[in-house]
């Protein structure tokens, strides 16, 4: 069952998901190539620690670290190790911290160095997914019709939805209902409300959406290879309409 959140926990959600933001737009500033993905790791650790928080993935059903970082073929749920960033790679940071009992969780998919044209225009099209995503989540419209904007914008550029992994409801928990998939029929499944708090995070494959988990039991990577795309953000659907609660440009 899902929950509505009061404008007072409302609140309390975006406090978390500014850090979330802040430290994600740190990351995004240094992860230059040579560093490695445990660098990564360390540096939101300590940042999230700074700032008072508790790391969000750290422990979640076993993940290792605090942050998830899923280079090119990887999709998502990266676990850092010693593999070096290298120019022209793309990462995905998906991050999330818990202030007070609440949780913040966000996603950005950047450039490591100069990428090819191909990379720059599947990352561009998976942010525009998102906010197509963002734009839909009004009251009285359905979840169906996010999964139709982000999916139907996808496919148009000739990319793939990744069906395996979806968005989420936040707040308490990382995780709660309802499940946010990026594919869907407009006016379909259940009624948006204001008052519900979503992680809405579409992840694109520049091939098939086909995913596979490698034998670590967490990154999640294309079949075929192609490289892909994540972003991710926490909003609160509202009678004003959707609020970016981890907007880094706050
Ligand atoms: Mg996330
Ligand atoms: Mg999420």
């Amino acid at each position: 069952m899902y929950t509505i959140k009061s404008a007072r926990e409302i609140q309390k959600i975006k406090k978390s998901c500014s850090i979330v933001a802040e430290i994600l737009g740190i990351l995004m500033e240094e992860a230059t190539a040579g560093m490695t993905t445990n660098d990564l790791d360390r540096r939101a650790h300590e940042l999230t620690l700074k700032k008072g928080a508790i790391p969000a993935f750290k422990d979640y059903n076993g993940f290792p670290k605090v942050l998830c970082a899923s280079v090119n073929e990887e999709v998502v749920h990266g676990i850092p190790d010693n593999r070096e960033l290298k120019d022209g790679d793309i990462v995905g940071l998906d991050f999330g911290v818990i202030v007070d009992g609440w949780y913040g969780d966000s996603a950005v998919t950047i450039p490591i160095g100069k990428t090819s044209k191909e990379a720059e225009k599947l990352m561009k099209i998976t942010q525009e997914c998102l906010y197509k995503g963002i734009e839909a989540s009004f009251p009285g419209n359905r979840l169906g019709d996010i999964g139709y904007a982000v999916q139907a914008h996808a496919e148009s550029n000739g990319y793939g939805v990744v069906r395996e992994f979806v968005g989420h409801g936040i707040g308490r928990a990382l995780h709660e209902e309802p499940q946010v998939p990026n594919f869907g029929k407009k006016g379909t499944g259940l009624t948006l409300e204001a008052g519900m708090c979503l992680a809405i995070e579409p992840m694109i494959t520049a091939g098939s959406y086909k995913v596979k988990v490698l034998k670590n039991n967490w990154t999640a990577v294309t079949v075929d290879g192609s490289l892909a795309a994540h972003f991710e953000h926490t909003i609160a659907v509202t009678e004003q309409g959707p609020i970016i609660l981890s907007d880094r440009t706050n």
